[in-house]
């Protein structure tokens, strides 16, 4: 049977037998090689059935089994493992900065990439259209079709400029970009945010004995990310951005959602620039008097220039940050205990910023040793927003309610 009529399959039934050959690939997927006795009881299922629908799966070409196990006396278990080259998964961060498309097997390591420098002035419509078309190459240059993809993920969030508005985007600018692609490509399309992505890529390929997973990224804006497992559930679309508005001053600075005192005054890229700003209206000697002419020229380019030159305006206001931020995450793991803490975005691998994370939370938890929270640095890569775009293809095709 070719690969799209059995995930049309998938898709589309609902009867108790497709269900239950959804679990048993997944569970393979996930945790493969595995033995039939260790399925049927995390499928939660009789033995005569799981070897029932394992011999359908192989059957399918979804799987394959060899006898690889140990051998307990007699014959040797027999294990299941995925064919991660039964299908393909193409993942799309757009970005007005860079966007980026990956190929993707079911196993989700990368097969192909390609990265794309926007003008900056086109529309997120725009920007779409040309990634199918760059995705339309790349498939040819691997010899596929859209036929050969089990679905297209697409992360459109980060196209948004500050102060969109939150709610049109979420009602209007996302469901038409699905149907867009879904009518260009014929195939199904998963769109989301990319901090859900990321996170979806980190618990699934490093973090997968997570029970609670707290992803958090700090940016021009400061967002984050809960997966609870297993079956996974994320936090309801547009809440990404909440985390930064986390109170950390009652009589604070005032934030654009209308309060004071929020993480992102204290925490993020932006208010980072602020501070630096500030402090040089009143005089103070920074090397940015010699990178800059005008105040109006000092990005965030410019700032993390400074820093690598060791500017101690800079490194302060950076250290700074961190300690808000490293104080916003104790909050969070002292009330809700998540086993893994990853923190991403661009300030995380800058300088000290990470390493001073770290060390206010293990400050603020000194006196909670029974608190076993990991807190990581997330992978430091471009493209893993893209990966978790095509992990969240998957995800929505096993899904029950896809
Ligand atoms: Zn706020």
């Amino acid at each position: 049977m070719a690969l799209s009529g059995i995930l049309s399959e998938f898709r589309s039934s609902k009867n108790s037998k497709t269900r239950k050959l959804k679990a048993l690939w997944q569970i393979i997927l996930n945790d493969g090689p595995v033995r039939a006795d260790t399925l049927s009881e995390k499928a939660n299922m009789n033995a005569a059935t799981c070897a029932r629908l394992l011999d359908e799966l192989i059957r399918l070409g979804l799987i394959s089994a060899a006898e690889l196990g140990q051998s307990t006396g007699g014959r040797k278990p027999i294990l299941y493992s995925a064919n991660p080259d039964k299908g393909r998964l193409a993942g799309i961060e757009i970005s007005n900065i860079y966007s980026t498309i990956v190929l993707q097997n079911f196993r989700l390591d990368v097969l192909a990439t390609c990265k794309i420098k926007a003008t900056g002035q086109e529309t997120p419509q725009v920007l779409l259209d040309k990634l199918l078309t760059r995705l339309q190459t790349l498939l040819e240059e691997h010899n596929l079709t859209t036929a050969d993809l089990a679905g297209i993920g697409i992360a459109a969030d980060y196209t948004l400029p500050a102060g969109s508005d939150r709610q049109a985007v979420n009602e209007y600018l996302i469901p038409h970009l699905k149907e867009m692609a879904e009518t260009r490509t014929g195939c199904p399309v998963t769109i989301g945010s990319g901090v859900n992505f990321a996170a979806l890529a980190e618990y699934r390929l490093r973090h997968k004995q997570s029970r609670r997973l707290f992803f958090t990224t700090c940016d021009a804006e400061i967002r984050s990310s809960t997966i609870l497992s297993e079956p996974i559930r994320f936090m309801p679309p547009g809440t990404e951005n909440a985390f930064g508005h986390m109170t950390l001053d009652l009589r604070g600075r005032a934030c654009e959602c209308g309060t004071f005192g929020c993480l992102n005054q204290y925490g993020s890229m932006e208010a980072i620039r602020n501070t630096v700003v500030q402090h040089l209206r009143r005089g103070e000697p920074s090397v940015i008097t010699t990178l800059v002419s005008d105040e109006q020229e000092i990005d965030y380019h410019v700032i993390f220039k400074a820093i690598e030159l060791a500017d101690p305006l800079c490194t302060e206001a950076l250290e700074e940050a961190a300690y808000y931020y490293g104080q916003a995450i104790a909050n969070i793991i002292l009330s809700f205990q998540p086993d893994v803490v990853v923190c991403g975005g661009t300030l995380t691998p800058k300088h000290t910023f990470f390493a001073t994370v770290q060390k206010t939370v293990a400050q603020k938890l000194a006196g909670f040793p029974q608190i076993d929270t990991q807190i990581v640095a997330a992978f430091d890569s471009y493209e893993v927003v893209s990966q978790g775009a095509g992990a969240m293809v998957l995800e929505s095709l096993l899904s029950d309610n896809p």
